[in-house]
């Protein structure tokens, strides 16, 4: 088991595999980034062994996310061989949808569970305007194809004003009235270089409920209001899916966080909205023992922090969000 300071059992590790990406969402990068040389990335073996001494350490869930995990090469190896990592009970993945329609029957064959996929929007012209080039159609594809492989499946939407803070999130709300989707909405959060355009644009989780509700009508919390993972959720009348809320700008549920994130260069970032990372590359090219290794991820999330400071102006500078993952 792996406790930090604060007593959380910290057991949900969260894996970039790539900071490459076949689209450019708006709030995520910036358009001409210039992604790491592939040497500087864990290699198949790096993450192999990784994910082995994490499960030792008593993580049992991963998931695997990037930039865009499907265009990792070997992708559907390395979810083979995490799924068979003794420990490992769950693993799940983060996609923005558009590769799957080839790969979720492989995926799912390798010991996948779920994806949740990410749709900003089910305006094929908005969609084109947040993600800079994609395609809809192709994600709608990709989810068709995860719920007939058997995936579990839960779609994304990052809410950005004047983009889809509107009749966007309505519609996508809508889908719950007819399927047994589970749609989470999530609040933009500032990182990097593209932090000034994401602070403008967040819409926060009070208002989307009255965006939703005005259309809708009421929604109802669901579980007595026990997070999901990280989602609030709650249900429109008679709805046969649920609507998530993850807040974590406004309403921050570090009380309840169980996960550290892995870089695709190796860092262990122990908060998302916080700068702290540990190298693990370092000593993993350094022939660190297994033991060693322990020593260096215990004392890291022995250390994990509590709470962001947004709300004093700070924002985690240090990399984009393409590069932790989410
Ligand atoms: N490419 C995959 C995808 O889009 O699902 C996985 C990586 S992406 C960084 C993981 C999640 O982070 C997606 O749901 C994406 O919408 C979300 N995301 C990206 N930038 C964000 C931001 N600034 N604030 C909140 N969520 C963000
Ligand atoms: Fe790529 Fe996902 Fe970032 Fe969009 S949110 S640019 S799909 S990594």
């Amino acid at each position: 088991m792996s406790l930090d300071r604060f007593g959380r059992n910290i057991n949900y590790l969260r894996i970039s595999l790539t900071d490459k990406c076949n689209l450019r969402c708006v709030y995520c990068m910036p358009e001409d980034i210039t992604f790491r040389p592939r040497a500087e990335l864990l290699q198949d073996d790096e993450i192999d062994r990784l994910v082995r001494i994490f499960a030792e350490l008593g993580f049992h869930k991963f998931r695997l996310t990037g930039g865009e995990p499907t265009v990792r090469a070997n992708v559907v190896d390395i979810v083979g061989r995490i799924a068979a990592t003794p420990g490992v009970q769950t693993v799940a993945m983060t996609t923005n949808g558009l590769l799957l329609d080839k790969l979720a029957r492989p995926l799912a064959n390798a010991g996948l569970s779920r994806v949740n996929v990410s749709i900003d929007t089910l305006n094929p012209e908005k969609f084109r305007k947040l993600t800079r080039w994609g395609d809809v159609e192709e994600v709608w594809a990709g989810i068709h194809a995860a719920e007939e492989a058997g995936l579990g499946v839960k779609l994304n939407s990052v809410v950005v004003r004047n983009y889809n803070d509107k009749e966007d999130v309505v519609d996508i709300a809508r889908l719950t009235l007819f399927q047994s989707w589970q749609v989470r909405f999530i609040e933009m959060m500032p990182f990097g270089d593209v932090s000034d355009f994401q602070q403008a644009g967040i819409v926060s989780q009070e208002e989307l409920m009255v965006t939703i509700s005005a259309e809708l009508g009421p929604m109802q919390r669901v579980d007595d209001g026990r997070l999901d993972g990280e989602a609030q959720l709650y249900q429109l009348e008679e709805a046969p899916g649920q609507i998530g809320f993850i807040s974590s700008v406004t309403q921050p549920f570090c009380a309840s966080c169980t996960r550290a994130r892995l870089t695709a260069d190796g860092r262990l970032r122990l908060c998302l909205l916080r700068e702290k990372e540990v190298d693990l590359m370092t000593p993993l090219r350094n022939s660190a023992s297994d033991d060693q290794m322990k020593a260096i991820i215990e004392e890291g999330i022995w250390h994990k922090p509590w709470g962001h400071k947004l709300g004093e102006d700070v924002i985690p500078l240090n990399r984009v969000m393409s590069e932790i993952g989410g």
